[in-house]
């Protein structure tokens, strides 16, 4: 029998320990961007749960999750693209979480069981507005017309960028005609890959190619940069969102999941979806000039306006992601380095 002194020891020492155990959430991020400081705070704000965030490169945030096992005190990973998800993924790092409020707030082929799509980001096509004939760029596949000789510009074919572009491709064209595409593109190089996409969009518009692939943020970047150097260069460049009249533009994202040991679930969980709030998309998606993945989320973004709508390619992302492996074989065979 419990004395009734003990008793009340017991409840005093639940008491406080329910006023420490406010978990604190352990968040590993691969995205870096200035507005996410407000984002967090506002879920703090919100559920008093404090976050502990640490930043790092994707692939040493994964490989830090792994090396620290079952005692990884990682709740919740976010990175971006879908192929640095899948590689989390496969590595079994993340666990399944259902939730009806995700389920009703982000779209299905934005989710796979185990981590989903918070904003999206289109790969698109950028040419040099003097020398080339919008005509010749409208699809993905036109990149391979020998009548772009010396003049396309792209980085690695070892970027996850591109090689979920080319699980897209995949997906649509199959494995020998996106290898032949693969060829084609590399044939028309304008120098080896080297560099990021903003990269690729200042060659173009510096006359070294004539065209770019790049993830439109990078562009919307260059548009809001109040830098005369990134005018200079956006006044050059035209966008062309590929393939409307086929599968859609391709479309990547950013994404997160919980981790699979996370030490505080269900403050994981609630975290997700706090990042499916209108509010939360909207700081999300702004803070590197992406859409939001909740249809019906807000956001102010001249940049975005300017570049204006399209039709995105449905795939969903979790089988975009699985092709991703193949995808660099294909690649490999075709010399895109
Ligand atoms: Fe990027």
């Amino acid at each position: 029998m419990i004395s009734l002194r003990s008793a009340l020891g017991i409840a005093l020492f639940a008491a406080a320990s329910a006023a420490q155990a406010q978990p604190v959430l352990n968040i590993y991020s691969a995205r870096h961007y200035q507005t996410d400081e407000a984002l967090y705070a506002n879920f703090t704000k919100q559920t008093g749960i404090k976050i502990n965030r640490l930043d790092g490169k994707e692939e040493e945030l994964v490989e830090r999750i792994k090396n620290e096992g079952a005692s990884s005190p990682a709740d919740v990973l976010i990175t971006v693209d879908a192929a640095r998800l899948e590689i989390a993924d496969k590595a079994g790092l993340f666990q399944p979480v259902q939730s009806k409020l995700l389920e009703s707030r982000i779209p299905a082929n934005l989710r796979t069981p185990n981590w989903m799509a918070f904003s999206t980001r289109a790969r698109v096509i950028a040419y040099n507005k003097a020398s080339v004939n919008p005509d010749w760029v409208q699809t993905y596949e036109d990149l391979a017309n020998p009548r772009l000789k010396g003049q396309v510009c792209v980085r690695s074919g070892s970027h996850p960028y591109n090689l979920s572009l080319g699980a897209a491709m995949l997906a649509h064209n199959g494995e020998a005609k996106t290898e032949e595409w693969a060829r084609g593109v590399v044939a028309n190089f304008a120098r080896a890959p080297k560099g990021g996409d903003t990269d690729q969009l200042k060659a173009v518009a510096a006359g070294e190619c004539g065209v770019a692939i790049s993830n439109s943020y990078y562009l919307a970047r260059l548009m809001r940069s109040t830098k005369p150097e990134d005018q200079e260069v956006v006044k050059k460049l035209a966008v062309v969102w590929p393939n409307q009249k086929t599968w859609g533009t391709h479309i990547n994202v950013s994404g997160a999941g919980v981790v699979k040991t996370a030490p505080n679930r269900e403050a994981a969980v609630k975290f997700l979806e706090y990042l499916a709030s209108d509010e939360a998309q909207a700081y999300f998606a702004d803070g590197n000039n992406e859409w939001p993945a909740v249809k019906t989320a807000k956001f102010k973004n001249p940049a975005l306006d300017t570049l204006g709508d399209f039709r995105s390619d449905s795939l969903p992302i979790g089988q975009l992601a699985a092709s991703t492996v193949q995808a660099q074989k294909v690649f490999d065979r075709a010399g895109w380095r």
